[in-house]
């Protein structure tokens, strides 16, 4: 299949080959033809399948072919991204499509000046990325109109409600004008996903391109288990042994990133951290140098990482497992993009074994372990598998004890497999617009 054949226009075949975009990926294969045709969609696609060209590249085409030219302070299309940095990269992507269209696009999103923003859309833009809280800001501002809105597509819709966007949700939907077309894009499809698309989306065509939930099969994955107090040593001395380039490292706290930086610039390594609680311009500044190779290790947590696209980053480590299983999914996708292949190390403790075993039972497998000499924990961490249970070895015959000796240190205790398999993933608590609008009219 070609791009070609879907029915795509010069133009927009000229940017993908600039790209070296040759054939499209499976979610383009169908999403292209279905956005062009007007439909709305809901697609469950990974990290690094292509859903950005997927969703961008009919949407332009779309705005180039038909409707009016845009009015001042009026957007034609609107795509909502979850943070800042995938507004960057997202509308980077648009802005490569649309070279050779007569069209417009911008990004807006919080952490910056909201002026040079309202300055900008004064003529108007045909594709607006933006993240949920500055497009109210904008339209409250009245720097923002929405009733030329054609086509909205929410991306990463799973993260939007996991980082409690949901009211700010429900407030743009009721900004939009009726009669429009959505697309929704979701790495993972929960019930409160299928409640927002049902909700929002118009007899939607339903993609799925790859088995739901389950992790890049391009990406080597394994687990390292060790004591909690000894993770950054581990991984410094994995890093050393390993001769390890560069890595995204995930840590569960902002004030995790910035300890592990600190002690790792200590030790004269090249690293730098990204989380929410940094300037926008910092956090620009750190992930730059990281894609330009100036920085080996950028720790990060899920909010500041979620949905970046680095050309070929051989490695990521979770420092720290995610507590939502569906996360580990989004951050080892940063690895083994575009057909490459990754590794994905995770350093894990007797306290995260909940976490490890949901995320196997969400990616259906049980994740290899590769004990480190001299870091073996104290306190084991229980044997799980893709079951989502605790495996329980069988009992050892006891030893009679001896007098006086300095007996066995104490290796941790088994978990019974009742007590993971009762909580097997736990969930951060979301809570799910409510839209009582009417039923919506068909494009
Ligand atoms: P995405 O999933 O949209 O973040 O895309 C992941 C990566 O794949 C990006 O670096 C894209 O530039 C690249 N990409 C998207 N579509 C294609 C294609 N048809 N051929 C080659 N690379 C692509």
């Amino acid at each position: 299949m070609t791009f070609a054949s879907l029915g795509l226009i010069e133009p927009l075949l000229r940017a993908l080959e600039t790209l070296g975009y040759q054939t499209p990926t499976p979610v383009q294969a169908q999403a292209i033809p279905a956005v062009l045709a007007g439909r709305d969609l809901m697609a469950a696609a990974q990290t690094g399948t292509g859903k950005t060209a997927g969703f961008a590249v009919p949407l332009l085409q779309l705005l180039t072919m038909e409707g009016p030219k845009v009015t001042a302070n009026s957007v034609r299309a609107l795509i909502l991204c979850p943070t800042r940095e995938l507004a960057e990269q997202v509308h980077a992507s648009v802005a490569q499509y649309a070279e050779h269209l007569p069209l417009t696009t911008y990004a807006v999103y919080g952490g910056v000046s909201i002026n040079p923003q309202m300055m900008k859309l004064r003529k108007g833009v045909d594709i607006l990325v933006a993240t949920p809280g500055r497009l109210i800001d904008l339209f409250r501002q009245n720097a923002l109109k929405l009733n030329q809105l054609q086509t909205l597509v929410l991306d990463e819709a799973d993260r939007m409600l996991d980082l409690g966007f949901s009211e700010e949700l429900a407030n743009i939907y009721r900004m939009l004008p009726k009669k429009r077309q959505t697309l929704l894009f979701s790495a993972t499809f929960s019930d409160d996903i299928r409640l927002l698309a049902g909700q929002m989306l118009n007899d939607p065509l339903s993609i799925e391109v790859s088995p739901r939930n389950v992790a890049a099969n391009t990406v080597k994955q394994w687990v390292v288990p060790v004591d909690k107090k000894r993770k950054a040593e581990l991984f410094v001395h994995l890093m050393r042994k390993g001769k390890w380039k560069q890595m995204l490292v995930f840590a569960k706290t902002r004030n995790g990133v910035d300890a592990l930086v600190d002690k790792l610039q200590g030790l004269g390594i090249n690293a730098d951290g990204i989380h929410g609680d940094k300037p926008q311009a910092t956090r620009q500044r750190a992930l730059d140098r990281f894609k330009a190779s100036d920085v080996q290790i950028l720790v990060a947590t899920d909010v500041a990482a979620r949905g970046l696209d680095i050309e070929d980053l051989p490695m990521v480590v979770n420092f720290d497992l995610p507590i939502v299983a569906e996360d580990y999914i989004h951050r080892i996708g940063r690895t083994g993009r575009a057909g490459n292949t990754g590794e994905a190390i995770s350093l894990v403790c007797a306290d995260e074994v909940n976490m490890l075993s949901a995320i196997e039972m969400l990616t259906r497998q049980t994740l290899t372990r590769k004990m480190e000499q001299d870091f073996e924990p104290e306190h084991r961490v229980p044997d799980t598998d893709a079951s989502g249970q605790v495996v329980k070895k069988p009992k050892k015959p006891k030893k009679p004890k001896t007098s006086g000796g300095g007996g066995k240190r104490n290796l941790g205790k088994w978990v019974e497999s009742g007590e993971v398999a009762a909580e097997p993933s736990i969930k951060p608590v979301r809570k799910v617009p409510v839209f009582n609008t009417g039923p919506r009219k068909k494009k």
